[in-house]
């Protein structure tokens, strides 16, 4: 039996970060390097070098892209013309993004923020642009922005009595600097600047916690929850997108300095009672400070944050925030939340939160822990969400609770179908990284990369049905020999013996479970590397607080028990769980209190109830 232990992962990141620190190499920049002062030393492909083949991850990709194509241009921008006094035909999109009918009293949560998510849905549009080159969502994308412009007038109206300007700026902020990046729109940045310069009379003089923005408010603005502290990371973004130091002014004057990175810096646990998906993000706006500024302080107010959501915030599939909150460490928060919350964590925007984090500190750290992290989150989480529907029908809340059932959200178009697309098209440059030497590998799926290094053509391409089998090979084809570094990810659960292979022999040095293993050699066209690693059962405590509240783990994957109710198991019997050998993943141990149980893994549950966690005789 192996009891992760979060502690471990910590010190273990801390390690790592600390000695890389020092060894850094020379990155190859993703950005104009005149306007960064730290180059990574791992860089991001382009969406393009990177092919996602048949599986999961693909179909969501595949889904949301067709989603969004296939949604009416004139539904999206319905609630901007009729602001602007415009024509506005088409129908309305209904649920969250019309502009009227929110009640907080009634619970009514239709009209709660017109638009809000137009800026991502254009976001996941341009990725999916970068991703395909499809040359009917370059179109769409081009006649979304030039829609929306159309809208915009110097004063910004549409945001005059609104009840989240930050919120959905920052949204429209997104999709149009990445309409310029990706899709090469032309009016995109023109009208990102001219948005820009009228929000601001919108927005307060700096970055306000809930608690102060709580202290401020009065009668007509007692709504509290608008997220000013995520804004830097696009400023950041804009600024060298388009060089403009107007951004990089404002994005330094978003940045949550006094109540949040100051303290996260200093190791001052300040999460307890913040909104969580919103303080996972601004984990990013803190990266970008440290990337475009060089700000020592804000790296470690990211990475002390991280740890933190780690150790005292998460659940075993790698989820946080039940009810959208952070809960106070050390006692028993989560333990407590599976018998009064059904929303444990929102999955599409804490996924996508998460993925950026993890690969921000991926990047600067090299530390494959952060690979562990995400790939958690992807395997537990979101490639468990249903698809956005024709009608906005969104997939929310994964539900931990004793016992949890997948719903849909009663709302359409909220939060969730903004992230989703944007998160699908981020499943390629989360899969690979690239660095001055070589290649990583940082996520087992069926996909291929190409790159080429001084005039060499290379492209790897990996096979494999992990995680419902622990064999993954990558295949290597090269213009001509060419020398590099493989770094595969070894997942520090991979324990006591993985095994890599190179052109069948195996690799005996330096093949440690929580590593890159650097596979250094003269690449040539059909050489190829095997992995075979070890996916021992385990099992993960919910809290200290409630010892025999316990998930079983295998690899990367939580076995979530198909039942009524929460089921009792001896601690030994449940590690002697055994594969059912079908194509759920299905794994079958005898309880104490109703004989076998079938484990499932999230992504393979459709409409049965389940226990995330079941309960340990003591
Ligand atoms: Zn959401």
């Amino acid at each position: 039996m192996q009891q992760m232990n979060r502690r471990t992962f910590v010190e273990a990141v801390a390690t790592i970060a600390g000695v890389q620190a020092l060894n850094a190499v020379p990155a190859l920049a993703d950005m104009d390097a005149r306007l960064v002062a730290i180059s990574t030393p791992l860089g991001l492909f382009d969406y393009a070098d990177v092919e996602l083949h048949d599986g999961p991850m693909r179909r969501q990709f595949d889904e949301n892209h067709a989603r969004f194509l296939n949604l009416d241009d004139d539904r999206m921008l319905k609630v901007f013309r009729q602001v602007a006094g415009l024509p506005a035909p088409g129908e309305d999109m209904g649920g969250w993004y019309d502009l009227n009918g929110f009640s907080l009293e009634r619970n009514d949560f239709h009209g709660f923020i017109a638009g809000h998510s137009f800026g991502q849905y254009v976001s996941g549009l341009a990725r999916a642009y970068a991703v395909t080159g499809d040359e009917a969502t370059r179109q769409k994308i081009n006649r979304l922005v030039k829609g929306y412009g159309e809208t915009l007038d110097a004063k910004a109206k549409f945001f005059v009595d609104y009840r989240l300007p930050a919120y959905t700026y920052d949204k429209l902020s997104c999709g149009l600097i990445d309409a310029h990046e990706f899709a090469h729109d032309p009016l995109a940045l023109g009208i990102h600047e001219k948005l820009t310069r009228a929000i601001l009379a919108y927005l307060p003089e700096k970055a306000l916690s809930r608690a102060e923005q709580r202290s401020r408010a009065h009668k007509n603005t007692a709504y509290t929850w608008d997220e000013t502290y995520t804004l830097p990371e696009n400023l950041f973004v804009a600024y060298q997108r388009s060089g403009k130091p107007f951004y990089l002014d404002l994005a330094k004057k978003y940045l949550e300095d006094d109540t949040y990175f100051n303290p996260l810096a200093e190791g001052n646990n300040v999460l307890p009672f913040e909104h969580a998906y919103s303080h996972v993000n601004a984990f990013s706006s803190a990266m970008q400070a440290y990337i475009t500024l060089g700000s020592e302080k804000h790296l470690r107010a990211a990475k002390n944050g991280f740890e933190m959501l780690q150790n005292t915030q998460s659940f075993a599939t790698g989820g946080w925030g039940p009810n959208e909150a952070f809960g106070e460490p050390g006692v028993g928060q989560l333990g407590d939340s599976l018998s009064q919350t059904h929303a444990s964590f929102e999955t599409p925007c804490g996924a996508y939160g998460h993925f950026k984090i993890t690969r921000y500190l991926l990047r600067v750290t090299k530390s494959p822990l952060y690979g562990d992290s995400m790939e958690r989150v992807l395997y537990n989480t979101i490639l468990g969400a249903w698809p956005i529907q024709a009608d906005g029908t969104s997939f929310y809340y994964s539900d931990y609770a004793n016992t949890g059932k997948k719903v849909w959200y009663k709302d359409k178009w909220p939060c969730c179908s903004g992230t989703f697309p944007q998160l699908a098209a981020d499943y390629h440059v989360s899969t690979y990284l690239r660095s001055h030497d070589g290649v990583y590998v940082n996520l087992f799926t069926p996909s291929s990369v190409r790159w080429t290094d001084g005039g060499t053509r290379l492209q790897l391409t990996q096979t494999t049905r992990y995680p419902f089998d622990n064999k993954i090979e990558i295949q290597i084809s090269a213009s001509q020999p060419h020398e590099h570094t493989l770094y595969v990810r070894i997942p520090a659960w991979a324990k006591p013996d993985p095994v890599v292979m190179v052109n069948d022999r195996r690799v005996t040095s330096h093949v440690e479970p929580g590593s890159f293993v650097a596979l250094r050699n003269r690449w040539k066209t059909g050489d190829r590397v095997q992995l075979e690693l070890p996916m021992p059962l385990r099992l993960e405590t919910i809290d200290p607080n409630h010892p025999n509240l316990v998930a079983l783990v295998q690899g990367p994957l939580v076995l979530m028990a198909i039942t009524d109710s929460q089921p009792t198991f001896d601690r030994q019997a449940l590690l002697r769980a055994k594969p059912a050998n079908n194509d759920r993943g299905d794994w079958t141990a005898t309880s104490v209190s109703s004989g076998e149980v079938t484990m499932r893994p999230f992504m393979k549950i459709d409409k049965e109830s389940y226990s995330t966690y079941v309960q340990i005789r003591s």
